[in-house]
């Protein structure tokens, strides 16, 4: 009858704990695994920096970076004058998107 004895005491154990313990915290959310590309913020230009034409009115836009800002010119003739001054380029987008 050890059984029983056994039984009777991992019942009346569980029925305490299950009394005064306090609810399980839930666990954390799971953290995103880094390298998901961030969702890109909507382009605040509709015209090139640097010719002020209408992005697409040449064909397709050049899309060029200087660090994390991306910059859109209406055609490559446009890439050189950006490649002279690309942080100027740069912050007339990031001027543009506040
Ligand atoms: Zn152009």
């Amino acid at each position: 009858m050890g059984n029983g004895i056994a039984a009777a005491l991992l019942l009346s154990a569980a029925a305490l704990a299950g009394c005064g313990a306090e609810p399980a915290p839930a666990p954390p959310p799971p953290t995103p695994a880094g390298g998901a590309p961030a969702a890109p913020a909507a382009y605040p230009l509709d015209t090139c920096p640097v010719s002020g034409e209408k992005l697409g009115s040449m064909g397709d836009p050049v899309v060029v970076k200087h660090g994390d800002v991306e910059v859109r010119l209406c055609c490559r003739g446009c890439l050189k004058a950006f490649d002279a001054d690309p942080a100027k380029y740069a912050a007339m987008v990031t001027a543009a998107r506040k």
